[in-house]
Order: structure tokens, then C-alpha cells, then sequence
């Protein structure tokens, strides 16, 4: 058993010697027989939300309503959730309410896909009801029970089977495949949020190609936000060596890079993305633009504004033209830049209006983006002495 549920030993114990039942189940198990890293841990419990409050010392409660509870154990949170059946489903996305039953095999039911259904007990003994195993073995991503049932019940486990297709390089069973190919309307019932992690899990992963294919295939990708009628472009970026890129803000630049959306605002707004990324994604694009037309000139690398940033651009860039990429030489050339932002330089706004005798205005950006300039192509000194003299013969 690998060290990740060793840690969480402890809890199933506790549980067990309290005279319930306590299992590992879901991703973790799923991702420990495949030999992928681990994510978060969850454990399934006969026990009910009062009890497991009961048993530990530090908990948190965060839905005790639907069965769940954190437990702490040496600090890492785990969740710990009372085994439960979901009663009728409303506006194809959330259980009308949970029940709290005795069975780990109703629970395992009612999980999305066979893989993700299996359990594992305190001596690493897999229990598996729905022949998620050998799915596992065969690479395939299969419903756990009819398809279109449990698509209709919750429409976002459409989105989850073409993310799992990408994440884990699996196949769909054709069951499945063609369940998403006539449910794909009841998406617009998912929140752009939930629709959005699902996404960026899928432009992440390796088989991102396999996955944006199965989006045009089914038709799903129309009820994504700004994706109508950009099947092509979809293809186009899941073409890309999307695999290079490192954070959210480099593949939303991808997207839109690719999707080439009438507003890139709007487009990322209403994929309720953060204002803040949005911003960099703005910027990456643009630098990253020049970048292709120009080259890494001094004045582009300076423009990033960071040595992250730069690397981030050169990412871009490599990942767009298919080239080599070097940001490792980016970061050591934008090390060395004479200044690495305007903060850097030896003189200020207030410097030059106080220099002229002048009230501040654009003027004074303009004349501190050409001292950058001088600066950057070393025809200037960064000193305030050389700056002056450089203002006086310039008569600017
Ligand atoms: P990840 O590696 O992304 O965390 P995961 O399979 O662990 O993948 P989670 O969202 O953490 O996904 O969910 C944990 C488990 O809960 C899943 O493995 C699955 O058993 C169940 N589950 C999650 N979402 C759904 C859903 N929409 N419908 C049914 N079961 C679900
Ligand atoms: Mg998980």
C-alpha cells in the first residue's frame, strides 16, 4: 500500500474499532492500481456524520448534511463521507437529497464510472462490484449502470468522461460514447464553473487530442461557452504540444489563441474566469504575438515584466510553432537585462517633472519609456548622473 494511504491508516482504523465499516474509494484507488500519483484521499464510512465528529478530535464540518466530514489527521485534511444513495435528481445536476444507508455497494452505485467505483480496505484488498478493474486493464471509461440514466441524473459526467479520456489516455465504451452524443443538450444545466475545471483538466492532459476530438464527435463542445462553431479551432488546439505549457493562465492563452474568440474578455468572462487571468492571458497574447513576429527583442523580454513571465511567453511561443523551446535561455537573458522593470530605473516621474519644471502628464511616461529603451540597449547608464546628462543632450 503506497505511503498516501498509509498516512490515512489511522483514520479507517479508528473507525473500524468503533464498530463500522471504513473504506478508501474513488480516485485514490483508481489512480494507486493505475500507478499514477495519488490526489486527495476519500474515505466511505458506515458511520454517520455525528459519529465520525464524535470519534475525531479535529474535524470540519463541510457538508455534514450530504455525509461529509474532514477529518485531520497529522494535519492533511481527508474527507470522510457517509456511505449514501442519491434520491431523485433535480434540474439534471444535483440529488433532490441523500440518504444515509448501510451498504458500500449502494454507494459504490451511484459513483460515475466502473474505475471510479472501487474501494479499498485497510489491508489494500480492492473490492470491486462493478468490474472497474478490468476497465482499468482495458483502458476503457465506462457508466456505472445505463448510460443515459446516469447522464441524465447529472449532466456533468459527460464533461468528467471526456476529461477522464484525456487525463488518463482511456477509451470510451460505446455505451457511453453514444449516451454523450445524445445528452450533450443538458449541459446548459451545469454551471460555467463546474464545466471549467473539467475543461482545463482536459486541455492538461496527455490524451488532450483524443479528448477535444470526442467533444466535436459528440456535438458537446456546442454547449461550452463561445465553443459553437469553433469545432475546428477545438481541433486545432488540441492539436497543440499543449503538454509544454505549465500554469491555467498559459492554457486559457492556448485557447483563446486557437479559438480566436470575437472578444478574448468576454470569451474568458463567460467561462467565469478570474479578472486576474484574464489580464495575464491578455498580456501573454500580445507579447507573445510580437514575439512570433519579431523575435525575443530586449524591449519584448523587459515587457514581460518577470522572469516567470518571460518563460511563460517562450512556452507560448514553442507551443504555437511547434519549435524547440528555450526558456531556460529567456530566463538567463532576462536575468541579465540591465533593468528588469521600470522601478529599476534611477530616475522617477517626480524627478523629471521637477528636471523640466513641468506639471506631470503623458509626457513623462514617454520619456521614461525612452530612457528604458537607451537603458536596455546599453547606450545609456542606469545612474541618475547619466540619465540627467542624456536628458539635457537629448533637449527632449
Ligand atoms: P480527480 O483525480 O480529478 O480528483 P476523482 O475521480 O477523484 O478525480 P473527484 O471529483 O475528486 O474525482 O470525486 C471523487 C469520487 O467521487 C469519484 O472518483 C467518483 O467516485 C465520485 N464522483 C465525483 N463526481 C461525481 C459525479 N458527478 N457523479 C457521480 N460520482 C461522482
Ligand atoms: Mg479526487
Amino acid at each position: 500500500m503506497q505511503s498516501e494511504f498509509q498516512s490515512a491508516l489511522p483514520i479507517l482504523q479508528k473507525l473500524q474499532d468503533a464498530g463500522y465499516e471504513a473504506y478508501f474509494v474513488g480516485g485514490s484507488v483508481r489512480d494507486s492500481l493505475l500507478k499514477r500519483s495519488i490526489g486527495d484521499i476519500d474515505i466511505a464510512t458506515s458511520a454517520k456524520p455525528r459519529d465520525i465528529q464524535n470519534l475525531f478530535k479535529k474535524t470540519i464540518d463541510v457538508g455534514a448534511e450530504h455525509g461529509t466530514i474532514i477529518v485531520l489527521e497529522h494535519g492533511e485534511p481527508y474527507e470522510v463521507t457517509t456511505y449514501r444513495q442519491e434520491s431523485e435528481y433535480i434540474g439534471h445536476r444535483r440529488p433532490a437529497g441523500v440518504v444515509f444507508i448501510a451498504s458500500l455497494k449502494e454507494d459504490l452505485k451511484r459513483r460515475d464510472f466502473t474505475i471510479n467505483a472501487m474501494a479499498m480496505d485497510a489491508d489494500g484488498e480492492v473490492i470491486d462490484y462493478f468490474e472497474g478493474r478490468k476497465d482499468l486493464q482495458q483502458r476503457i471509461l465506462r457508466t456505472v449502470g445505463k448510460a443515459a440514466d446516469r447522464f441524465s441524473e447529472d449532466a456533468l459526467r459527460m464533461m468528467r468522461a471526456v476529461r477522464f479520456v484525456s487525463q488518463l489516455d482511456f477509451k470510451l465504451c460505446p455505451f457511453t460514447l453514444a449516451a454523450i452524443s445524445t445528452h450533450g443538450s443538458l449541459l446548459q444545466h451545469i454551471s460555467a464553473e463546474r464545466k471549467t475545471a473539467e475543461f482545463q483538466k482536459l486541455l492538461r492532459g496527455p490524451g488532450v487530442g483524443e479528448g477535444v476530438r470526442l467533444l466535436v464527435e459528440t456535438d458537446l463542445y456546442k454547449h461550452l461557452p463561445g465553443l459553437n462553431e469553433k469545432a475546428a479551432q477545438l481541433m486545432s488546439l488540441g492539436a497543440l504540444p499543449l503538454h509544454r505549457l505549465q500554469s491555467a493562465d498559459e492554457l486559457w492563452t492556448a485557447a483563446v489563441w486557437s479559438l480566436n474568440p470575437a472578444s478574448l474578455q468576454i470569451f474568458l468572462r463567460d467561462w467565469k474566469l478570474p479578472v486576474k487571468l484574464i489580464k495575464t492571458v491578455e498580456s501573454y497574447c500580445t507579447i507573445t504575438e510580437k514575439v512570433m513576429v519579431s523575435g525575443w527583442t530586449l524591449e519584448l523580454l523587459y515587457s514581460t515584466g518577470s522572469e516567470q513571465a518571460a518563460c511563460a511567453v517562450e512556452r507560448l511561443r514553442s507551443c504555437f510553432t511547434f519549435s524547440e523551446e528555450a526558456s531556460e535561455k529567456i530566463a538567463a537573458k532576462y536575468r541579465q537585462l540591465p533593468i528588469q522593470s521600470r522601478s529599476d530605473l534611477q530616475i522617477d516621474g517626480r524627478q523629471l517633472a521637477q528636471f523640466y519644471r513641468q506639471t506631470p502628464g503623458p509626457w513623462i511616461a514617454e520619456i521614461l519609456g525612452s530612457a528604458e529603451r537607451e537603458i536596455l540597449n546599453k547606450r545609456l547608464c542606469n545612474t541618475e548622473s547619466a540619465i540627467r546628462e542624456w536628458l539635457e543632450k537629448c533637449n527632449l
